[in-house]
């Protein structure tokens, strides 16, 4: 996709946020407990490369992504601290994990089985790590009963040359949730896993943001940072207090293209499902759903000047239209997520509206916005 750098519609990134929240996180863990930032889909939008900088030099020990490529891209850019790929990726390319020394997790034999011809086949390859996942009720991926994963093990143990278990690690589905039952019977699948491990690996790991935050006496040594680290409440609205504040890092902003004045009973953008009450005034943004902003946005707001204007008529492909408060003129700025004058919009004001969760406004943010950092 081709960044539209000659357009004033930006992503601005606040590195100083994002900084802030990865040293609260870390000042706040136990002795010896690690941090991972989760830096997968492009860091939930805000930019790969520049998020693992930032947060490596706030005191991150490593990283994880979902999937192999991003691994590499972080590896080819110069990040040399330990990966961890969170998905399975395909047994074929173990050995490209291996010799670009990324960690990938194991959830079933089946997976070694397929993976080991390749890791044995004769070229010189440093041992795969891998962690071992355990589904104690994401039912997502990872072993399900210990019987299986002795099973791994015993496999394991039988090709040292070529696969090593650095870790072994659970994913909670409800940490963000002020029921705690549901993560309370996670809890307990994971030590009866735990208790019947013959040896604990290098890294033993359960928290994601939501567990960091509320659920700090988990066990584990290593905390897999994401939404937090963007500034977002990985709860949305559910829990409000959290241990310390979330800076939200991500801006979103753009100028108006065309500002005009239209009759009472005129209308607006596709299929004409806005005619105007009386004479308004019309400002376009020059952005659409092609750049991650919802065609179910209309009738949601941005601000200009400080005040919210309705987006009118339907979002298109490229641009949308807003009601103004009056004649303004052309290129003065739209925040349609952050702050302007005494007014905010935030991520999860957004994802209130599109019946969605933050982490998906963010993600959606296509690659046509460039992204600068403030
Ligand atoms: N760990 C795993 C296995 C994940 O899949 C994710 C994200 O989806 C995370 C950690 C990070 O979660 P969060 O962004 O809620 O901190």
């Amino acid at each position: 996709m081709v960044t539209a750098k000659l357009r004033p519609s930006q992503v601005l990134i606040n590195e100083t946020a994002i900084a802030h929240n990865v040293q609260h996180a870390i000042a706040g863990l136990p002795q010896g407990t690690e941090l991972f930032a989760v830096v997968k889909a492009d860091a939930y939008g805000h930019g790969l490369l520049r998020v693992a900088r930032i947060a490596q030099a706030a005191g991150a020990t490593g990283f994880c992504v979902a999937i192999l490529d991003e691994a590499l891209a972080l590896r080819r850019a110069g990040f040399t601290l330990p990966i961890l790929v969170l998905g399975i990726i395909e047994p074929e390319y173990a050995p490209i994990a291996a010799a670009n020394h990324i960690v990938v997790p194991v959830g079933s034999s089946e997976w070694l089985t397929q993976a080991l011809p390749g890791l044995t086949s004769g070229r010189e390859l440093p041992p795969l790590h891998v962690h071992l996942a355990l589904d104690t009720g994401m039912g997502r991926i990872g072993f399900r009963q210990v019987t299986a994963l002795n099973e791994a093990i015993a496999v394991i143990r039988a090709h040292a040359a070529q696969v090593k278990v650095t870790g072994l690690f659970t994913h909670f589905s409800t940490a963000d949730d002020p029921d705690p039952a549901y993560f309370k019977m996670q809890v307990t699948r994971f030590h009866e896993f735990l208790d019947a491990l013959p040896e604990r690996p290098r890294y033993v790991h359960v928290a994601n943001s939501a567990t960091s935050l509320w659920h700090a006496a988990c066990d584990g040594n290593l905390v897999r940072f994401g939404v937090a680290m963007y500034g977002l409440n990985p709860s949305g609205r559910a829990i409000d207090a959290t241990p310390y504040p979330l800076e939200p890092a991500l801006t979103l902003t753009s100028t108006l293209s065309f500002v005009k004045q239209i009759e009472a009973g005129e209308a607006v953008s596709y299929g004409a499902t806005y005619h105007a009450a009386k004479p308004e005034w019309i400002g376009t943004v020059p952005l659409g759903y092609a750049d991650g902003w919802q065609r179910r946005l209309q009738g949601f707001h941005v601000l200009v000047n400080g005040t919210e204007c309705e987006i009118v008529g339907r979002v298109c492909m490229d641009q949308f239209m807003i009601r103004l408060p009056g004649k303004v003129k052309t290129g003065t700025p739209v925040v349609l997520i952050g702050r302007s004058g005494d007014q905010e919009i935030t991520l999860q004001d957004v994802a209130d509206y599109a019946h969605t969760i933050h982490y998906e406004i963010a993600c959606g943010l296509t690659e046509r916005l460039p992204r600068v950092s403030v």
